[in-house]
């Protein structure tokens, strides 16, 4: 019988170079794995694999030299253990993640809730090219936001509290952006300048800060033949309903408007980044 490489590959069963070999690509959301799900992995890997694991770039796990006639068998012990196969192709990939404020000192969102949600709403849709989402909790951009089709990045919207400030002066030090400014006792902000990095609300000894956290998203980033950065188009986002109203409509653009085989950026610059931005921002506005 004839092997369906095209639909393996889109379950994950990628085809290696050794015949009748295949890497499998575990779908691993916003990085994260349980002990069940290592452990699963680790057994799968030395009964049906080599005895080892590779980790790929965008922070899954492949189980190289599965055999074609043990796939079956594979999916289902993977399952027990709580794991899911990847995708591979032109649908949308798995969400990659940092690990955000759970657990990072830095972080002003939670990527991981945030990625399991983008992941739930639109993990393997079928789209006319590949379509990645990364999701970083903050400026130091451990997760490369800009590198995705569509990028997510933890912001948090300032504003000064008189009432409770001590004029120690803190915050402007620790302001990389020149925003603020302490002249007669008083704090001021140019907006302008502020990238939301949340730095001067984290200094802050008397809590003397309001701050929202919000979400910065960039779309048309390309990191493999083309290197081109994702672009932001939009004020920062202030509620998740707001955010997938965002992702709803960039993923939808990509949709009605790309090419087989083009990735995002190049759809944009073909159809105007004009365009992507009435709908983004009328999908923003609500
Ligand atoms: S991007 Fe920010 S929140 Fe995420 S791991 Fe790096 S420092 Fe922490
Ligand atoms: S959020 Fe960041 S850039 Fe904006 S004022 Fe505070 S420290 Fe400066
Ligand atoms: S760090 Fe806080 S207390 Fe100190 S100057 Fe800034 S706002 Fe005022």
């Amino acid at each position: 019988m004839a092997v369906d490489y095209g639909t393996l590959k889109k379950g994950g069963f990628m085809r290696q170079k050794q015949k009748n070999n295949f890497s499998l690509r575990i779908a691993v959301v916003g990085g994260t794995l349980t002990v069940e799900n290592l452990k699963k992995i680790a057994e799968v890997a030395e009964e049906h694999g080599e005895g080892y694991v590779h980790l790929t770039s965008r922070q899954g796990v492949e189980i190289p030299f599965i055999k074609l006639d043990d796939i079956d068998v594979v999916k289902e012990e993977l399952a027990e253990g709580g794991c899911k196969p990847g995708v591979c192709g032109p649908r949308v990939r798995t969400v990659t993640a940092c690990q955000g404020n759970a657990v990072c000192p830095s972080g002003n969102i939670d990527t991981q809730d945030i990625a399991k949600k983008l992941d739930d709403r639109y993990f393997g849709r079928e789209l006319p090219h590949k379509f990645k989402f990364g999701v970083t909790g903050c400026r130091n951009n451990c997760l490369k936001a800009e590198e995705n089709d569509v990028g997510i990045k933890g912001a948090t919207k300032v504003a000064w509290k008189e009432d409770a400030c001590i004029s120690c002066g803190l915050c402007v030090k620790v302001c990389r952006e020149g925003a603020l400014k302490l002249e007669d006792g008083k704090i001021t902000l140019d907006q302008g300048k502020c990238n939301y990095c949340g730095r001067c609300v984290k200094s802050c000894p008397t809590d003397a800060w309001d701050s929202q956290s919000a979400y910065l998203v960039s779309c048309g980033g390309t990191f493999g033949n083309t290197i081109k950065e994702g672009q932001y188009m939009l004020p920062p986002i202030t509620s998740e309903e707001q955010l997938f109203r965002v992702t709803d409509a960039a993923i939808q653009f990509f949709d009605d408007h790309a090419n087989a085989g083009e990735r995002f950026k190049f759809t944009i610059d073909r159809v105007g980044s004009d365009k992507l931005y009435k709908v983004l921002k009328e999908a923003y506005d609500g």
